[in-house]
């Protein structure tokens, strides 16, 4: 399959003649059941016809992704949240007032005209009504409601740029829209408002105290930060492997000199043993790693950047044929929890806690 990228410059939505005419066709791709990948404020989606289940089969198809790992419908306007759901809940209508548009994903029955296919066999669907200008128009010219995981192959980090995008989906998709860099790097927060109290069940950068303040009161599934518990998650894609990189990445935790000599200590060996180190660290410590590629996330004191740098560094690591990569640690609060839900699990929960009193 030939796919067409085509780049949209406009991106706070004051689109060019030329590019609300590449918009329309691509919304003509999903209407007729084809794949379209595109920008949206988190990562790029990988978009298909939410109530087609054909469309559905082909994302599966497309990522590598078994179809029993639901999809996130995507919305752009409010009255198209009541149709696929149940019920538009008091909880629903209040997290979409204080979040939408945004990265926010709730989770509700769902009405019958949302295919199992799209829902990975669920009687729940979640949805999602993304900020970013070109999602939105996209999702208006596809008829409304755009089934779109993350559009990386399965298991792969998810694409913060376009380039990671085509690295994954050349050939495979019907086009993709370059709108550049994402905002935020990491996937929306998921908020299951099926049970009581409301529970998040991945991450994100809508925080659980963000929630709190507006639901009273919020729960957090117990496997986002653990090693794998042996119970049945709650959310299926949570079984799977994750954003992981090609190299084995290990995550070292305790006082930052004890980090960074251990951090040293590990690559040296690897190097020795033939193995290309990378070292994820951030602004305060990157001048005293002695690795073959040492990135910054940013600034420690600047979990915005932390969170929207770590796929494409996974990313640049793979490119670089990296084999072992030691990453940094993070404190699980706040954004925090995101960021360190994901690195664990890219990490395949490999985390090294150094005794504080010790030298390594
Ligand atoms: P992605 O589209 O790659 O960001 O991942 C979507 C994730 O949303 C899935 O892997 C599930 O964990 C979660 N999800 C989607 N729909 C549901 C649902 N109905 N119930 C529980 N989790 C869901
Ligand atoms: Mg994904």
């Amino acid at each position: 399959m030939d796919t067409k990228v085509i780049t949209i410059e406009a991106l706070d939505g004051a689109f060019s003649p030329r590019e609300e005419q590449a918009l329309q066709s691509a919304g003509a791709v999903l209407r007729q059941g084809g794949l379209v990948a595109f920008p949206t404020e988190t990562v790029y989606g990988l978009g298909g016809d939410a109530l087609n289940p054909a469309s559905s089969r082909k994302i599966y198809a497309a990522k590598g992704r078994p179809s029993d790992n639901p999809l996130i419908v995507h919305i752009a306007r409010m009255e198209d949240l009541s149709p696929i759901v149940k019920e538009v809940t008091a909880e629903a209508r209040q997290i979409a007032e204080a979040f939408w548009p945004g990265p926010l994903t709730m989770i509700l029955p769902k009405a019958d005209k949302v295919p199992y296919e799209t829902t990975g066999g669920l009687e729940t669907v979640a949805v999602r009504m993304p900020s970013h200008p070109v999602a939105q128009k996209l999702i208006l010219y596809g008829g409304g409601y755009v089934a779109a995981p993350s559009a990386n192959l399965s298991g792969r980090p998810s694409p913060t740029t376009a380039k990671y995008v085509i690295e994954d989906m050349d050939g495979r998709i019907d086009m993709i829209l370059d709108g550049g860099e994402g905002d935020i790097g990491l996937e929306s927060t998921i908020a299951d408002l099926t049970v009581s109290p409301p529970q998040i069940l991945r991450p994100g950068y809508i925080t659980q105290d963000m929630l709190t303040q507006v639901l009273g009161q919020v729960s957090v599934d117990r496997t986002i930060l653990e090693a794998d518990s042996g119970q049945a998650p709650r959310a299926p894609g949570m079984k799977y492997r994750h954003y992981a990189p090609q190299g084995e990445l290990t995550i070292i935790s305790g006082p930052g000199e004890q980090v960074t000599a251990y951090i040293n200590t590990r690559a040296a060996e690897d190097r020795a043993a033939g193995h290309r180190v990378g070292v994820i660290g951030t602004d305060e410590a990157l001048a005293q790693y002695r690795a073959d590629i040492v990135r910054s996330l940013g600034s420690r004191q600047d979990e915005d950047s932390i969170a929207r740098h770590l796929y494409s560094i996974l990313r640049e690591f793979d490119d670089e044929k990296v084999t072992r990569i030691y990453s940094e640690c993070f404190e699980a609060t706040g954004l925090g929890q995101a960021i360190m839900n994901r690195l664990l699990k890219a990490a395949g929960h490999k985390l090294i806690v150094l005794d504080g009193n010790r030298k390594p």
